[in-house]
């Protein structure tokens, strides 16, 4: 049986990506400094381990695997990727370099690494879009796009030199059920689900900035179809996984409303709101036979009442 060891398994899209593994017949283990918050892992064995410390990362890679998939970040939403730059960065290079460092000596066959579409610099809103070569000349629009780009860079020197497939994924936003949904390391779509379920019909939600900025979305089953053809696939060069949906923010909080059954009104309020727009290149995932099924719509509808729920349940956890 094929051993894989999912690191951040503890975390939103760990915690889907251990379910599907064990699905497709994997034996798995999971490690984290937290447990799941929200399922119990369905990882055959589960470990909690600090990953900036090198010897617990040998000790979540004890055993031998043969996949290693590096899912671990200190990270967030735009308001925490402002706010923490020092802490992403000592706190993702450490895991990072000391995880692919351990998976070598430990003489793993293969290395998934999650990296972000942070690692691009900002767009205008219609230019055309960016290739994962045109990541090069770096100008990332904050701190954790260059830990990032800097973390696929020790992942590849080291599959060179250490003699193991490596495959280098830059997420897009991704959302769904059991995604962080309070808290201040929520993301855009989690962040606007949780405001209109509190809000009431007719009543006004705050959205950081102007609500012009375009992005897109993408349902975590998409990016697991996504990761597992290249994982399977040959491609050792960084390749994006993202749905092709370009929406603005005000547009994503009226599917959220719409979804929701609720009229919802925008007050545009001073925030981070990171960079203007996206737009990227989804080529190389789709010859490897990737497509987003997931439209925004459908995926909001999945994922709304799921945060609906944990909304009503601290409301009344609160009135006692
Ligand atoms: P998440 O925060 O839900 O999961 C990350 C997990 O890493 C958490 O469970 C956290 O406890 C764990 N972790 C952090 N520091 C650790 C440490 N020192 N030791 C052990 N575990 C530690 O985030 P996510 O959304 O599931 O993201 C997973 C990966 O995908 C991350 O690398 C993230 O940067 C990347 N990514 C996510 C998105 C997105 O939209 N969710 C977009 C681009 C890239």
């Amino acid at each position: 049986m094929k051993k894989a060891l999912v690191c951040g398994a503890g975390g939103f899209i760990g915690a889907h990506l251990v379910r599907r593994l064990v699905d497709e017949g994997l034996w798995v283990r999971g490690v984290d400094i937290k447990e799941p918050e929200f399922a119990a892992s369905g990882a055959q064995e589960f470990v909690l381990a600090d990953l900036r410390d090198r010897e617990q990362c040998a000790k979540a890679l004890a055993g031998g695997f043969d996949d290693v998939y590096q899912l671990a970040a200190d990270m967030g939403g735009m308001g925490f990727i402002h706010s923490a730059e020092c802490e992403i960065m000592r706190n993702n290079v450490l895991v990072n370099v000391n995880v692919v460092d351990a998976a070598a000596e430990a003489g793993i066959s293969r290395y998934f690494y999650s990296s972000s579409v942070c690692v691009y610099r900002d767009m205008a809103v219609g230019e055309a879009e960016l290739t994962e070569a045109q990541a090069y000349p770096a100008q990332p629009d904050n701190e954790y796009g260059w830990e990032k780009l800097y973390a696929e860079r020790v992942v590849s020197a080291y599959g060179r030199r250490g003699g193991f497939e490596t495959r280098i994924a830059r997420f897009q936003n991704t959302y769904g059920p059991e995604g962080t949904w309070r808290g201040g390391r929520e993301k855009a779509p989690a962040a606007i689900c949780r405001k209109v379920a509190e809000a009431a019909d007719g009543g006004e939600i705050e959205v950081w900035g102007d609500g012009s900025a375009v992005r897109s979305y993408t349902f975590v089953d998409d990016l697991l179809d996504g990761i597992r053809l290249l994982v399977e696939s040959d491609r050792s060069e960084p390749a994006n996984i993202g749905n092709p949906e370009y929406v603005t923010v005000d547009e994503l909080v009226r599917t959220v409303a719409e979804v929701a059954g609720k009229d919802v009104r925008i007050r545009h309020v001073d925030g981070p709101v990171g960079v203007q727009s996206r737009n990227f290149s989804h080529a190389a995932v789709e010859a490897l036979g990737f497509e987003a099924r997931v439209p925004l719509r459908e995926g909001i509808a999945r994922t709304y009442p799921w945060v609906a729920q944990r909304v009503a349940a601290a409301a009344a956890a609160r009135t006692g």
